[in-house]
């Protein structure tokens, strides 16, 4: 556990190869942000607090970033191990943070009936492992409020959409840091090597290219996320940079593959096509969160028509101009 800024412990892990990072506001109150997996809270966020000098019974809300297994699978063990913390999420993501049944068939297994495309079933025990029982949230954010660490040290509620469409993040004018979780990913998500694994996940382009401007304008010089070492001074620049280049690069890529492809292309044919030319990756098959949305936005410029492929959606080069 690191104190890495007043007030904010780094309580680092790693789930199978992956990096985790859940942090603790220890204020007048204890405000934990995201919950992690099932095991969590007793396994990480309750030996911080012993070594604190805390009791469970002053962790007194959890905000959860966003609505995704890793960040909300401890919310049932939260509520047993720490009676007095009320749960609290953005509105837009409170259906999947509150329920596994849903967040698994809306957003992780969404991609079937239109495309064909689904996890192995060794991925969904994985993910279902990360989760446990539904359990509701007792309170939801819209964006904008201000949580009080302690004195007169506050933390602003930031709206970061993009990975999900309520994905939050807390600012600190003051102290000059922000916990975003995973709100921006640079060109692609790593392993605990560093070694790329899964591509960006955001599955709303505008979105997440006003989540990196809103980034880019708040005065911090560090920056917390969950699953990517803590970045400081100019390593944030670049890596918001790097999180903006992979959406040009995305968008580039979706048109000169639909411009050659020749015919229509499916999703899983268009991440087959873009995935060496975004890559590499060690999961290529989450490329279906971001291409989706490209291809969809080429549809609406007119670039792209939607058809059918084989029962699947598919959408072919309709000859118009890239500058439209
Ligand atoms: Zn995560």
């Amino acid at each position: 556990m690191t104190e890495i800024a007043p007030g904010v412990h780094r309580l680092e892990f790693i789930i199978g190869a992956k990096p985790m990072a859940m942090h603790l506001l220890n204020g007048d109150r204890v405000t934990l942000i995201d919950t992690g997996l099932p095991d969590t809270p007793e396994h990480v966020h309750l030996p911080a607090l012993r070594e604190l000098g805390r009791a469970p019974e002053d962790v007194s809300l959890a905000l959860i970033t966003h609505a995704d297994a890793d960040h909300i699978g401890g919310n049932a063990a939260l509520r047993r191990l720490f009676p007095n913390a009320l749960l609290a999420c953005h509105a837009r993501d409170a259906r999947w943070c509150s329920d596994p049944e849903a967040i698994t068939a809306e957003r992780y297994d969404a991609y079937f009936a239109d495309h064909g495309i689904r996890y192995e079933p060794a991925v969904f025990d994985m993910l279902a492992s990360w989760m446990g029982p539904a359990t509701p949230m007792d309170l939801l954010l819209t964006g904008g409020e201000q949580v009080r660490l302690r004195d007169d040290d506050w933390l602003t509620v930031v709206n970061l959409p993009g990975h999900t469409l309520g994905h939050i993040g807390l600012y600190n004018p003051r102290h000059r840091y922000a916990i975003v979780a995973d709100a921006v990913f640079g060109r692609t998500q790593i392993d605990v090597a560093g070694a790329p694994t899964a591509p960006p996940p955001y599955i709303d382009i505008a979105a997440y290219r006003a989540t990196i401007e809103t980034l880019r304008a708040l005065d911090i010089e560090l920056l917390l996320t969950c699953h990517y070492p803590v970045m400081r001074g100019d390593e944030i620049a670049v890596f918001l940079d790097a999180s903006e280049a992979f959406v040009n690069d995305a968008e580039a890529v979706t048109l000169r593959i639909l411009r050659e492809a020749g015919g229509p292309l499916t999703l899983a044919a268009a991440i087959d096509r873009a995935a060496p030319l975004l890559g590499p990756f060690g999961f290529a098959e989450d490329l279906k969160f971001a291409m989706l949305p490209h291809l969809e936005l080429a549809e609406a410029r007119g670039l792209a028509a939607r058809s059918a492929c084989d029962g699947k959606v598919a959408w072919a080069w309709t000859g118009g101009s890239v500058d439209r």
